[in-house]
């Protein structure tokens, strides 16, 4: 009996990529990844999780390596005003009071993304350079010559996604205005840090946030800055640790101390796009950043892309070759708009975070009230609207 189930072809080896690897092969799909960089990697930085893509890491059975790597953040996690007093608790469970929000580096949650995987899974120092397709096959070439086929592609090639304009024609991305530094310091040398809370200071057009990676052993900072001039034109670049010193100086003491032991930090642009009006052509579909870059500001670009693998995972397993694209238009459909509900979110939680919607009564009596919305993204399983789409293939 031959196989009638897709074949996919990933470009792109990031968080979103090789969860979607996990999750179609928990499927029983066939699945390889093609990653440009020379080794699967991720920056030095940190990456929070939260309920609503825990629960999908949990269901390819990757809970326990988020319980190993992970950190998970508690009840002292707070939102403080710049001089340090304290506006609010942070949502840190769903409603039914689960606790599965984690502080991850992103190194040992990509690291563990693609241990999962079979061998022969993913293929690096492949850069996708073209696509095409004809009525039932995918096809992609590569800079390094290799041209794979397969029944469905699937971009999960970050906001500069080689594969987006085969679906949508090419648009620029949209510069937010500011700057983020980031960088980790070892929990060790800050003795009475909490590791298990995350922490955000909200000042007028600047906000700093600090949780815990790596099983508390380290903490990751980030401090969001407007953008200089120069920064503009480069989307990362080194950041000057005494610059980032100098954009916090007056704050709470607490931001001074840990800012005190960084020796290098880097600097990220801030961009996203406009969100997409369609995600998917025939065989191929869009994934993560690839389809709906967003700001950081809901902590959730991550978490979406997980939700978006589970989702097309769970429609893909119910088609067979032929309905295929079927299949694709269907998890596009499911996703397209609660992920621009998150991707706009972000833009207005970020200029809420930076006190630009009001002033600070104002903004404190939001972050208060935020914790309503926090739960609606956290509550939410694609898995259920997931089997009810594939159903209804
Ligand atoms: P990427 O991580 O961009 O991965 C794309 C992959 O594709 C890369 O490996 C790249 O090398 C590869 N690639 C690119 N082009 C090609 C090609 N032509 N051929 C082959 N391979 C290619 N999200 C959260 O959920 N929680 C957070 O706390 C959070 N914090 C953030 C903080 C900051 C400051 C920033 C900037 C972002 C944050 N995000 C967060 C967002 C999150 O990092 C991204 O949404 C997520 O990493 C996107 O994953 P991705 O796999 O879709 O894309």
């Amino acid at each position: 009996m031959t196989d009638s189930r897709p074949s996919v072809a990933i470009v792109g080896g990031g968080i979103g990529g090789l969860f979607a690897a996990n999750a179609l092969i928990a499927h029983g799909l066939k699945v390889q990844v093609f990653e440009q960089a020379p080794a699967l990697g991720e920056i030095g930085a940190g990456v929070f999780i939260t309920p609503n893509s825990v629960r999908q890491l949990e269901r390819v059975g990757l809970g326990p390596a988020v319980e190993k790597w992970g950190s998970r953040v508690g009840a002292g996690s707070r939102y403080f005003r710049d001089d340090g007093s304290t506006i609010a608790p942070v949502q840190v469970t769903d409603s039914k009071g689960w606790n599965a929000t984690f502080g991850m580096h992103r190194a040992d949650l990509v690291g563990f993304l693609a241990a999962a995987l079979p061998p022969s899974v993913v293929f690096t120092d492949h850069r996708a350079t073209g696509f095409s397709q004809e009525d039932k096959v995918a096809r992609v070439t590569f800079a390094n010559g290799a041209v794979v086929e397969a029944d469905i592609v699937v971009g999960c090639d970050g906001i500069h996604s080689e594969m987006r304009p085969h679906v949508y024609p090419p648009s620029n991305p949209v510069f937010s205005g500011t700057v983020a530094y980031r960088g980790l310091v070892p929990h060790a040398s800050l003795p009475g840090w909490p590791n298990d809370a995350w922490m955000m200071w909200l000042g007028r057009g600047k906000h700093f946030l600090a949780f815990p990676v790596r099983a508390g052993q380290l903490i990751n900072f980030v401090g969001f800055v407007p953008a200089d001039a120069q920064m503009k034109e480069s989307w990362t670049a080194k950041g000057d640790p005494d610059a980032l010193r100098a954009e916090f100086a007056g704050w709470d003491p607490r931001i001074e101390r840990l800012l005190k032991l960084v020796d290098s930090t880097f600097k990220w642009a801030l961009y996203d796009r406009e969100p997409l009006p369609v995600w998917s052509k025939g065989r191929l579909t869009l994934l993560g950043d690839a389809a709906h870059p967003m700001l950081p500001h809901l902590g959730q670009g991550a978490n979406q892309s997980i939700e978006d693998g589970m989702a097309l995972a769970t429609i893909l397993s119910q088609a067979d070759r032929d309905s295929a694209p079927a299949a694709l238009a269907a998890y596009e459909q499911l996703r397209r708009e609660r992920v621009a509900g998150v991707q706009r979110g972000a833009r207005e939680n970020g200029l809420r975070y930076d006190t630009m919607l009001g002033d600070e009564r104002k903004r404190d009596a939001e972050i208060v009230a935020h914790a309503s919305f926090r739960k609606t993204i956290y509550d939410h399983d694609v898995v259920v609207t997931a089997r009810e789409a594939a159903a209804a293939l």
